[in-house]
């Protein structure tokens, strides 16, 4: 019998339906170690069948899209609108199985409580199992989130393919059990106009709670990033005895002065409270022509720039473009820099982000405030203009390795601040 609107059910999330899906899905192992999810091949399929399970077990509603993405839903007291808690069932090889797992999981366990406590939340609660966000599978990000949302280009679908196989997006979409055409005409797969907002819970995969010593944090924004994949210095190879310092064209110390002076640059402006990541990835000189008695003549390298704000990326852009060009002429040597990519910052929203940081307050936990580094489908939902928030959980040893750790008792925490915040959230 319903004792809603009578008491303040449900108290507790279902933690028990939560372990128990997260233990099927350690089931599907990589032969290398870890787990193997793989986008739209038998790791991930299998993953949405226990998504499903779970679901149809719970009473929860169930169906999937046409990119695959599976949906676990509950009826609020206001059945037209929903609340959108997802995350994806996807992995890199030998990954870990929290990665995105524990953020459905998490979903799974507060349905599991108000279905468990017959009550119905404000709004009604979808939980999303979101395909192919990883993207070591297909060179793609967001894949199902932005088919969701009616984003994904349909050249992708036959451009795209599978790295190790060479199937096409659409191929794999169809053998997954999908159609084809709603995406061809990109046609959003949730009703966006029902939509009050996007929760994605997700293990933190950087060691910022650990060094607080806090369960979880409310993220506020994602950084953006520019990027270039394939740069190179050209300088010129000559005699490690016989050229004057100030003839040479050494590329490796040309590039190494770059390096050198970005880290300066970063350091600054971070002393100055700028959000920023600067990572040169590689660098190299050539194995064909490099030698131990040569001033090397061409050097390759990569660089990663990421910041929650777009003003610090431009301002960063701009030192690196006057930099290069200085030691260009200080170490007559020719930068090309090749291709720029990147993403732009996803500003998350104030209203989520602050109704996480109350629900934690009320259930007595303690609730970092951070940026995320990495991205995630919140950056999808949030460029589709859905207001968006993610809850991160504490994890040890990052993510993408099968060591990454997030203890239960850190999993029960932010169980009970999503359920509060779904108890309290009208939209
Ligand atoms: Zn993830």
């Amino acid at each position: 019998m319903s004792q809603s609107g009578m008491t303040d059910l449900p108290k507790r999330p279902d933690l028990q339906v939560a372990q128990a899906f997260l233990a099927e899905l350690a089931k599907i192992r990589d032969v290398d170690g870890g787990v193997r999810r793989d986008s739209y091949g038998e790791g991930e399929n299998r993953a949405h069948r226990i998504f499903r399970e779970t679901a149809v077990s719970l009473g929860a509603t169930w169906r999937q899209d046409a990119a695959c993405n599976s949906y676990a839903r509950i009826e609020g007291q206001d059945p037209s609108r929903q609340l959108i808690i997802g995350s994806h069932l996807d992995s890199v090889p030998t990954g870990g199985n929290f990665d995105g797992a524990a953020g459905v999981a998490l979903g799974l366990a507060v349905l599991g409580g108000f279905i468990a406590s017959d009550t119905r939340p404000p709004v009604s609660i979808t939980v999303m199992a979101i395909r192919a966000e990883e993207s070591t599978w297909f060179n793609a990000s967001y894949i199902g989130s932005r088919a969701a949302l009616g984003v994904l280009a349909p050249e992708e679908l036959t451009q795209v393919v599978r790295a190790d196989s060479g199937q096409s997006l659409g191929d794999a979409i169809v053998e997954s059990g999908g159609t084809l055409a709603p995406l061809v005409r990109r046609a959003p797969q949730i009703d966006l106009g029902s939509i009050t907002g996007f929760i994605e819970p997700h293990i933190e995969q950087g060691p910022a709670l650990i060094a607080e010593n806090m369960p979880v944090a409310a993220v506020t924004g994602i950084r953006g990033s520019f990027r270039y994949r394939s740069a190179r210095c050209l300088g010129a190879y000559a005699h490690s005895g016989a050229t004057p310092r100030d003839v040479r064209q050494d590329s490796i110390a040309a590039t190494a002065r770059l390096v050198a002076t970005m880290d300066e640059l970063w350091e600054h402006l971070e002393n100055e409270g700028h959000d920023l990541t600067v990572t040169f990835g590689r660098f190299e000189s050539d194995p064909r022509h490099h030698a131990f008695s040569k001033v090397a003549g061409e050097a390759s390298f990569c660089l990663d720039v990421r910041s929650a704000s777009d003003d610090t990326l431009e301002r960063v852009h701009a030192d690196l473009l006057r930099l290069v060009s200085e030691i260009e002429s200080s170490h007559r040597v020719r930068f090309d820099l090749g291709e720029r990519t990147g993403s732009d910052p996803a500003v998350l929203s104030t209203e989520l982000v602050q109704g996480l940081t109350e629900a934690a307050r009320a259930s007595g936990a303690p609730c970092h405030l951070m940026a995320s580094g990495a991205g995630h489908d919140a950056a999808a939902f949030c460029a589709a203009a859905v207001p968006s928030a993610m809850l991160f959980i504490r994890n040890r040893n990052g993510s993408h390795n099968p060591d990454e750790h997030m203890s239960e008792a850190d999993f029960n925490i932010a169980a009970e601040v999503l359920l509060a915040f779904c108890k309290r959230h009208h939209g």
